[in-house]
């Protein structure tokens, strides 16, 4: 359908859960908006990641607080699928005015009247706010120690599929999050030959004394951490909810068959070197995973709550091999590598939006999604206003706030002194009267 020149209040931007959530959030505050979406609702978690994929949190954390899953268990990890039906159904619920299949392509302050000339792939829009819901991960990033191989296929992590994807040969999975790893685990389970190169990390346990890590971050006040602690800017988080959910324990892959090595540090003419900080990387990963426990024990204990013991958390298998006497290098082809996977983070692109609300490297300028260039918003973005600003439940409650802010400001312009609002009933016609005439 085209969408012509439409004037609107407000154009949402994006329609991933982000878009889906600041449109309940405007339309809850009465707030005008249209939501424009170039492919479909929640496209990311219906074709941009891997088949086997389920939500790194339970059912009941990663959703809306307006709706529960359809058809699945409270504590069981909804399919990439089922999360994007479950936005579909979010959004229609409140019949979100969501056009798909429309591409937002440049976004412009108007210079002689307010707000935003928006280009779209179907026309033109005048909007007076821009919230930009496009998500953090846009553009898969390989670092630029990557080079080409003659007989190696390099991939990112966001075109991985599934093993039968991969030729014949052993795979080298760089970076350890939470994709790194689960796509390591599942392709050495496949019978590839697998090398991790691991980082830093947290890796909290997947449950502890009968709750899920989501509960105890949220009981200890970790999702709504403000910002980043200091030194922890470059660390991942390595979860999982493959396989009905486990605690990512490293060990445990080696003893399963996988190799880890330390950080990637270079690649050359097919040799590739780690970095010595294997053991470090794992030591500082058991570190944080055992100060989980010790808040967790600390919580029940002060909170009183009867939740069983569970000593055997606390031991740790003993090291494997490959950190004992970790690879500093390795010839790929002599090791019979034929694919890497490049797990190594996404990046955002702005391009189209030619606003001020970027700094020179191109990242948003904001205060909780409030950017510096007036009338323009953010949201979805890792630590927007917290830890969990990313994540399915912590993009609801930013949308919430964006929402309230573009809502004062209306409120703000419909601001009438006493000489003006009488000058405004002067001008209209009387209502009774009018009425009169109807009848
Ligand atoms: C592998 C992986 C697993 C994850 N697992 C979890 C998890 O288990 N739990 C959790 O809470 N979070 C998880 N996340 C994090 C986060 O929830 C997802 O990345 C989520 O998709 C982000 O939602 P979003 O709406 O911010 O962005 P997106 O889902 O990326 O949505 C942005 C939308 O904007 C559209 N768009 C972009 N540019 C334009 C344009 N110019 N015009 C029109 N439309 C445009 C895109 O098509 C897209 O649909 C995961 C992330 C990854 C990468």
């Amino acid at each position: 359908m085209p969408v012509e020149t439409v004037q609107i209040d407000t154009l949402v931007v994006g329609a991933g859960q982000a878009g889906v959530a600041m449109s309940e959030h405007l339309s809850r505050q009465g707030v005008p908006h249209l939501v424009l979406e170039r492919n479909r609702i929640a496209e990311a978690w219906r074709t941009a990641r891997w088949d086997s994929l389920v939500a790194n949190g339970p059912a009941w954390h990663d959703r809306f607080p307006g709706l529960e899953f359809e058809g699945l268990a409270p504590d069981a990890f909804a399919a990439k699928d089922q999360v994007a039906d479950y936005f579909e159904a979010y959004a229609s619920k409140f019949n979100a005015p969501i056009r798909t299949g429309v591409e937002v392509k440049s976004v412009q302050r108007n210079s002689a009247r307010p707000g935003f000339t928006v280009e779209t792939s179907e026309g033109r829009i005048e909007a007076l706010h821009v919230v930009v819901a496009t998500g953090p991960f846009q553009r898969p990033v390989i670092p630029p120690i990557a080079t080409q191989m003659a007989g190696v296929t390099q991939i990112h992590s966001a075109e991985y599929r599934n093993p039968q994807q991969l030729s014949e040969g052993a795979v080298l999975v760089v970076g350890a999050g939470s994709s790194g790893v689960q796509i390591a685990d599942e392709l050495q389970r496949a019978g590839k030959q697998v090398y991790l190169s691991v980082g830093a990390h947290d890796r909290p346990p997947r449950a502890y004394r009968k709750r899920d890590f989501c509960w105890w971050l949220g009981v200890l006040g970790e999702w709504d951490a403000e910002a980043v602690q200091p030194g922890k800017e470059h660390v991942t988080i390595a979860v999982s909810g493959a396989r009905g959910g486990h605690t990512v324990d490293f060990r445990r892959l080696a003893h399963d068959g996988i190799t880890l090595v330390g950080l990637t540090q270079s690649f050359d003419a097919g040799v590739v070197r780690f970095e010595s900080n294997l053991a470090e990387n794992i030591a500082r990963g058991d570190e944080n995973y055992l100060a989980l426990l010790d808040a967790a024990d600390a919580y029940i204990a002060r909170n009183g709550l009867d939740l069983p013991l569970e000593p055997q958390a606390r031991e740790l298998l003993p090291d494997p091999h490959c950190l004992t006497q970790p690879i500093l290098e390795l010839d790929l082809v002599a090791a019979g590598v034929s694919t890497v996977i490049w797990a190594t983070g996404y990046s955002v692109d702005y391009s189209w939006l030619q606003v001020d609300a970027l700094d020179a490297n191109g990242k948003p300028r904001h205060q909780r999604g409030v950017s510096s260039e007036p009338g323009v918003y953010f949201v979805g973005l890792p630590w927007l206003s917290r830890r969990g600003s990313a994540f399915i439940w912590g993009v609801w409650h930013d949308a919430r706030h964006i929402a309230d802010h573009i809502a004062k400001q209306r409120t703000y312009l419909a601001y009438r002194d006493a000489g003006e609002r009488q000058c405004e009933r002067d001008s209209q016609p009387s209502k009774n009267n009018s009425l009169m005439g109807v009848r």
